[in-house]
């Protein structure tokens, strides 16, 4: 996992947007069950438009056709580890049914399985 932060934190590249919009002060690393790393920033602008690190890893790891999460972690700009969002969360249960083992790293020393944040699942039924 100390891997991923470090690729996550390599990845941070603060960056400035058009009228208060921001990028890159939040950036993801997920290692997929081949082994592949894919990486993402946020994207924050204003109209509550925007774009989780973790949801951009994730568009990377699909646009390469794979679909389970070995390991992610998301870094703030100060390097500081940042758990998922529910949104995030749910994300990474819905692009694949195995997910719920994927081992995120949500403080520094502490990882824990999507299941374990994620215990009562709405949609079991359709796994
Ligand atoms: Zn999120």
């Amino acid at each position: 996992m100390n891997d991923l932060y470090t690729i996550a934190r390599n990845t941070i590249k603060p960056m400035k947007l058009k009228k208060n919009g921001e990028a890159g002060h939040v950036a993801c690393a997920l290692e997929t069950a081949s082994g592949a790393v894919f990486t993402g920033i946020c994207i924050d602008v204003p109209c509550s438009i925007g774009l989780c690190a973790e949801q951009a890893a994730i568009a990377e790891m699909l646009k390469h056709g794979e679909t389970q999460i070995r390991k992610i972690v998301a870094v703030y700009e100060d390097g500081s580890i940042l758990p998922p969002c529910g949104r995030c969360r749910e994300l990474i249960s819905q692009v694949d049914a195995r997910n719920g083992e994927t081992i995120i790293l949500v403080a520094d020393g502490k990882a824990v399985t999507l299941n374990e944040l994620l215990p009562e699942r709405w949609d079991r039924k359709w796994d």
